[in-house]
C-alpha cells in the first residue's frame, strides 16, 4: 500500500479491495472470537479476538494513519481509551491535567488518584506560569484538551509537548473535539492521541467506542499488550461501523464547521446571547493560535444566554431543530446545557473557576441546512425575549 496518502485518501478508502478470499470491496466484518490454526503449532495472523481481530484492526490501522502515529489500539469508549493510557503510570508518578477538562476525565483521575495509582495536578494550561511550577515536580504524564469542553479554549500543544519533553514527561491530547482531519497533535510533539470515536470519528451516534493512537512502535506495542491482558478492547461490529463512518469524516467535518462558524457569527450578533466561543470568530482569544495548530475551527460552540435558568428552560423548549442531549460530532444537530447536564457531577466552585455559568449552552452543530438551524435559534431567542418581556428583536 502507498505509504503517505493524504488523509482523506486514508478516511475513505483504507482497507477497500483487499480481501484476499473473494475480493470484497468493503472490508468484511469478522465475527468471530476465534481463527482455526493452520496445523498442530501453526498459528495464524489471528488465534483469538481479544488479542487481536481483522475488522478492528483495520479500524485501528486506520486512525494511526490519519493521526500520522505508529499503531493505535481500539476500546470500548473514550473512557476506555483514557484510562488504557493512563495505565502506564505507577503510584508516585504525577499527572498533570488541564482545570477545565472533560467532566469524566476529571472523575477518572480523581477516582485513580483516590486509590493511590498515581497523583494528578490540574492547571490552567494557558496560564504559562502555572504550567512551569507543574512542570518542576517532573510529571510523569502531561494531559492537554483543546479545544476544551464547553468553553472551546485553545492551549498550544507544541509549547506544552517542548515544556514536557524537558520535563521529562509524555504528552497525551485528547483529539475527539477536532478529529484528525482538523488537528494532528503527534505532527505537533504529543507522544498520544486519545479519541472518543462516539463522536465526530464514527459520526452517526450509534457507536460508542475510543481509540489511543501512539507516536512511537514501541509505546502501541505496550498498549496493545496491556489492552490484551486487560480485555480493554473494542467489539468487531463497533469497529465495522466507526469504520463505515469515517469514510465520510472529511466532507462531514468541513460542511458541519462551515454551518457552525455562521451560526457562531449570526448569534454573536444578538442582543439576547451575552457571549459566543467559537474559535472561528475573531473575538475568540484562541483565534490566532486555532488558525495556526489546527486546519479547521470545528463543529462544536457554545453561548451564553441572558438571563439565568429561567432564560435557558425557555429556550431549549422552544427549539424544534436542535436536540436536547448530551453527546456530540453526530450528523444531527445537538444542545446540552452543561451546568445540569454533563458537568452537574462538578462540585459547583470548580464549575465557576472553569467558567460554566447556568447560562452557558454547548452547540454540537449538524449537517441540517443553515437557515433551518438558524431560524431554530432566532425562534428559540424570541420566545426568551418575549418572556422577559423585553422587545422582540426584529428578524435578521
Ligand atoms: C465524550 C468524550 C469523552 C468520553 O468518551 P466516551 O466515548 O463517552 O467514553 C472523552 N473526552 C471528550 C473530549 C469527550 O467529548
Amino acid at each position: 500500500m502507498a505509504k503517505h496518502r493524504h488523509p482523506r485518501t486514508v478516511a475513505a478508502a483504507h482497507g477497500v479491495a483487499t480481501d484476499a478470499a473473494f475480493g470484497a470491496v468493503t472490508p468484511p466484518l469478522y465475527l468471530t472470537t476465534t481463527f482455526e490454526f493452520a496445523g498442530f503449532e501453526k498459528s495464524r495472523a489471528h488465534d483469538y479476538s481479544r488479542t487481536s481481530n481483522p475488522t478492528r484492526n483495520m479500524l485501528a490501522e486506520t486512525l494511526a494513519e490519519l493521526e500520522g502515529g505508529m499503531g493505535a489500539v481500539v476500546v470500548s469508549s473514550g473512557m476506555a481509551a483514557i484510562d488504557l493510557v493512563l495505565s502506564r503510570l505507577r503510584p508516585g508518578d504525577v499527572v498533570v491535567a488541564p482545570h477545565d477538562c472533560y467532566g469524566g476525565t476529571q472523575r477518572l483521575l480523581l477516582a485513580r488518584r483516590a486509590r493511590g495509582h498515581f497523583d494528578v495536578i490540574f492547571v490552567d494550561q494557558a496560564d504559562q506560569a502555572a504550567l512551569a511550577k507543574a512542570m518542576v515536580v517532573e510529571p510523569a504524564l502531561v494531559f492537554v484538551e483543546t479545544p476544551s469542553n464547553p468553553l472551546m479554549r485553545v492551549v498550544d500543544i507544541r509549547a506544552i509537548a517542548a515544556r514536557a519533553r524537558k520535563a521529562g514527561a509524555k504528552v497525551v491530547v485528547d483529539n475527539t473535539f477536532l478529529s484528525p482531519a482538523l488537528q494532528r497533535p503527534l505532527r505537533l510533539g504529543a507522544d498520544f492521541v486519545v479519541h472518543s470515536t462516539t463522536k465526530f470519528l464514527n459520526g452517526h451516534s450509534d457507536v460508542l467506542g475510543g481509540a489511543v493512537i501512539a507516536a512511537e512502535k514501541a509505546d502501541a506495542e505496550e498498549l496493545a499488550e496491556w489492552s490484551n491482558t486487560a480485555g480493554l478492547i473494542g467489539s468487531p461490529f463497533d469497529a465495522y461501523l466507526t469504520l463505515r463512518g469515517i469514510r465520510t469524516l472529511f466532507p462531514r467535518m468541513s460542511q458541519q464547521q462551515e454551518t457552525a462558524q455562521a451560526i457562531a457569527e449570526h448569534l454573536e450578533r444578538h442582543p439576547f446571547v451575552e457571549a459566543v466561543h467559537y474559535p472561528g470568530l475573531p473575538s475568540h482569544p484562541g483565534h490566532t493560535l486555532a488558525k495556526l495548530q489546527q486546519s479547521g475551527f470545528g463543529a462544536m460552540l457554545s453561548l451564553e444566554l441572558r438571563g439565568g435558568t429561567e432564560a435557558v428552560r425557555r429556550f431549549v423548549e422552544r427549539l424544534e431543530v436542535f436536540t436536547l442531549a448530551e453527546s456530540l460530532g453526530g450528523v444531527e444537530s445537538l444542545i446540552a446545557h452543561p451546568s445540569t447536564m454533563t458537568h452537574a457531577s462538578m462540585d459547583p466552585e470548580a464549575r465557576r473557576n472553569a467558567g460554566i455559568t447556568d447560562g452557558l449552552l454547548r452547540l454540537s452543530v449538524g449537517l441540517e441546512a443553515e437557515s433551518d438551524l438558524i431560524s431554530d435559534l432566532d425562534h428559540a431567542l424570541a420566545a426568551v425575549a418575549s418572556a422577559a418581556q423585553l422587545p422582540r428583536v426584529a428578524r435578521v
